[in-house]
């Protein structure tokens, strides 16, 4: 059985600095990350035995014990952060510079009077944050959402896209939309982020060649998730899984290549762990069927 590693995978840069800022030592026991830093269990374990106090988001300013307080890499609204210096709290930005990208972008086609349409899941916090400091906007995931765009104001609207969004689901709403009577004029800036295309284009890439994908990531990351939807439209098998632990060797029966690959916010010592369990049970089998051979 052949294992091979998706050609771009695991934690992105954006991620990294988050995870390196709020690991210095000049916050221990006292920094308190608002929402989660990143989407993945072992990371938000490893900040709780560092002493960092985690709350889901602003409804929690109560919980806040820490005066240092940090926004995570997915960014946060102005009025989040200005919330949070009147309470007292000295702010420390983690976001990462494409989720700034897209504020900015939004920012400027509102500007320029086009009504803000992002394309991304409502509840996700990068979302939250991309529309909390606009007065109007609409938020679309799917083709059924865009039946929202006809109670806008204008027909002239402004797309972006949730950073870790698919590449073909946005091209094709972004289409949907163009082709919309009730829309005249549309203003579409891609902020899907280039970690996230290069994960997506290697998935591909690698789906074609394996019969069976692993996808290593929290059950609650957008992008990892993505990844898995990409195999099942490929129709390759694909387990997502958290941690090696959780591999099941009777995926592998039968299996000729096995590929790896992993979200955004999939640590690179859990995506070696995983790598080195799979390449064990691969020997294991190999043994297995030579021993079946020469008894035979
Ligand atoms: S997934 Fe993209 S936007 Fe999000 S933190 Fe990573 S690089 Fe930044």
């Amino acid at each position: 059985m052949k294992v091979s590693l998706a050609s771009a995978l695991g934690t992105c840069f954006g991620v990294k600095d988050a995870i390196n800022l709020a690991m210095e030592p000049q916050f221990k026991s006292d920094l308190t990350i608002v929402g989660q830093l990143v989407h993945n269990r072992q990371v938000n374990e490893s900040l709780k035995r560092n002493g960092v106090d985690l709350v889901n988001g602003i409804d929690d300013l109560d919980k806040i014990k820490t005066k240092k307080v940090m926004i995570t890499a997915h960014g946060a609204a102005e009025k989040m952060k200005e919330a949070l210096v009147e309470a007292g709290h000295i702010v420390y930005d983690a976001s990462c510079p494409l989720v700034m990208r897209v504020h900015k972008t939004v920012k400027s086609m509102v500007e320029q009077n086009y009504f803000p349409v992002v394309i991304g899941q409502e509840e996700h916090v990068e979302v939250k944050g991309i529309v909390g400091d606009l007065d109007d906007y609409i938020v679309i995931n799917n083709e059924e959402d865009l039946e929202k765009l006809r109670a806008a104001p204008t027909k002239r609207f402004g797309i972006v896209s949730q950073t870790t969004q698919q590449m073909e689901k946005v091209e094709n709403l972004v289409r949907k939309i163009r082709e919309m009577d009730c829309v005249e004029d549309v203003a579409f800036v891609n902020t899907i982020c280039q970690p996230t295309r290069d994960r997506q284009i290697a998935v591909r890439d690698l789906a074609d060649q394996v019969d069976l994908m692993i996808v290593i990531g929290g059950y609650n990351s957008s992008n990892t998730k993505k990844l898995v939807q990409v195999c099942d439209e490929k129709d390759v098998e694909a387990h997502h899984i958290e941690a090696a632990t959780q591999l099941d060797r009777s995926w592998f029966t039968n299996k000729k290549h096995v590929g790896i690959t992993a979200g955004t916010s999939t640590p690179e010592y859990v995506i070696n762990e995983v790598h080195t369990a799979i390449l064990k049970i691969a020997q294991e089998m190999e043994e297995m069927s030579q021993a079946t051979h020469q008894a035979s």
